[in-house]
């Protein structure tokens, strides 16, 4: 059965972690918890102590616009906040305060799309700021633990949830989306995807029409590919026994890479959403909205199109080079250095981006300035040295942080193109090889052999044109 008969139908709820943002939500406590002694960054607000106050923070909310401009949802005018009522160790308060309800609540936007490169629409139903419940963590698997640890430093951080509508097809193509997500945060400057756990969703995924099965705790994006990819086959496999598939919501277990059940439908909780009293409703003046609109940073997919018509780089390339601002950043600086636009993305993208994925590190990290590796690609130019030394030069100055000539110098690696050079080599394999010679002055196809000698006593960094050219020209001479 291919995915298409599947009838597959995902839908998102991401929630994105403002990570840039000094404080919480709704108090002046550091949102610095990662690597941090647990519970010390705490408040009676964040506590939700008895005669605390809530705070709204304004950054949270330009960035909450920001977000909802990029993803094409309508800010709603008014803004309001609401209690969701639950009684559990992540929310020390026993209410976490968000924006929707169900009953008349307002979201902070609605109503959004997010073209997909096959230019298939992904409709947003909505955008809503919340705090972050506490962190929960366990002693190896959620059902094996003894016992689970709190770290309410995380409680009350910012967070934007953003849903979306069913509308992907295959766990692949909600992958992508996801990634894209990333880009534009990251564009945007709200959010730090490399941080762990600062973008995680949730998931619903129905087969055939069928019975829609919410997945809850993913970690990260890559973990939810793999999540619903899990959650086809189970129910795949359901479906083909002739058992119904149950409407419930499950867990996903990345340690074993297996869904399972957490509660159905039945039990689903009552949240007795109500208007959170300790915040008034506020309205967003639309000079404010109007002064972030003409802030707002270029997006990826703009950043792209601009590279593609500004440099004449292929789409590919600009694309990858547009996810990541540091890249397209560098690549145009090495653009103001080096002549060949098309050169450097093509090195950037095909070599340089893989050889800091395998290392681990990013671009700001590694000890390669645009002047260094445009000053590889000079080096390339002109012939002193080829590809292949050329990749290994690149690995040598990501590591080292040695200039590419300097290193190129260390290792004698440069091209031999000088023909006296050649000729004392080429010199001396036909006196070791009378047989050989004679050979190619009968058969001009033998000359190949002497060449491929040549290249051999020159650990094969001599230019093999010159080395043909000195050969011919010796025989001839007789
Ligand atoms: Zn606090």
């Amino acid at each position: 059965m291919s995915e298409n008969d599947l009838g597959i139908k995902i839908g998102l709820e991401i929630h994105v972690q403002l990570t840039h943002l000094k404080t919480k939500l709704f108090c002046g406590c550091s949102t610095d918890f990662r690597g941090k002694e647990p519970n010390t960054n705490l408040c009676p607000i964040c506590m939700g102590l008895p005669g605390s106050l809530p705070v709204l923070n304004e950054q949270a909310v330009k960035d909450a616009v920001a977000l909802s401009f990029a993803l094409n949802t309508q800010v709603q005018s008014k803004m309001l906040f609401f209690r969701k009522n639950y009684y559990y160790p992540d929310m020390p308060k026993n209410f976490q305060i968000t924006q929707y309800d169900k009953a008349g609540g307002v979201p902070f936007s609605v109503n959004g799309k997010v073209k997909m490169e096959n230019s298939k629409e992904i409709r947003i139903t909505r955008l809503q700021l919340e705090e972050d419940p506490a962190r929960l963590s366990y002693e190896g698997t959620i059902d094996a633990s003894t016992a689970t640890f709190v770290d309410y430093n995380r409680a009350g951080i910012s967070l934007i949830e953003i849903v979306t509508e069913p509308d992907f097809g295959s766990p692949k193509e909600a992958r992508i989306f996801l990634d894209k997500l990333r880009s534009i945060v990251e564009s945007l400057g709200i959010s730090d995807g490399a941080l762990e756990g600062s973008m995680r969703c949730d998931a619903n995924i129905s087969l055939k029409g069928g019975i829609r099965v919410e997945i809850k705790n993913i970690s990260s994006f890559k973990e939810a590919e793999r999540a619903l990819n899990f959650e086809i086959s189970r129910q795949k496999s359901l479906i083909a026994k002739e058992i119904k598939v149950k409407r419930e919501t499950r867990h996903w277990d990345e340690v074993r890479r297996i869904t399972v059940s957490l509660r159905t439908k039945e039990e689903e909780q009552d949240y007795r959403y109500f208007p959170e009293p300790d915040l008034v409703p506020i309205t967003l003046p639309p000079e404010l909205l109007d002064k972030i609109k003409l802030d707002m940073p270029e997006l990826p997919e703009n950043l792209k199109d601009r590279l593609v018509a500004q440099y004449r780089i292929s789409i590919a390339n600009a694309k990858i080079l547009a996810e990541n601002k540091e890249y397209a950043k560098y690549f145009e600086q090495c653009g103001k250095i080096y002549h060949d636009a098309n050169e450097i993305s093509n090195w950037v993208v095909g070599d340089l981006i893989p050889s800091l994925a395998k290392r681990n590190i990013s671009l700001q990290t590694a000890k390669i300035p645009p002047e260094s590796f445009c000053g590889l690609l000079k080096l390339l130019d002109t012939g002193q040295i080829n590809r292949s030394t050329a990749k290994t030069v690149l690995d040598e100055a990501i590591d080292s942080g040695k200039a590419p000539d300097a290193i190129v110098r260390q290792m004698g690696a440069t091209k031999i193109t000088d023909e006296t050079t050649i000729l004392q080599i080429v010199n001396k394999i036909f006196e070791e090889k009378p047989t050989a010679v004679q050979a190619a002055i009968k058969d001009p196809n033998a000359i190949n052999y002497l060449v491929g000698l040549t290249m051999k006593a020159t650990k094969g960094q001599a230019d093999p044109k010159v080395i043909n050219q000195v050969i011919r020209m010796k025989l001839e001479a007789g």
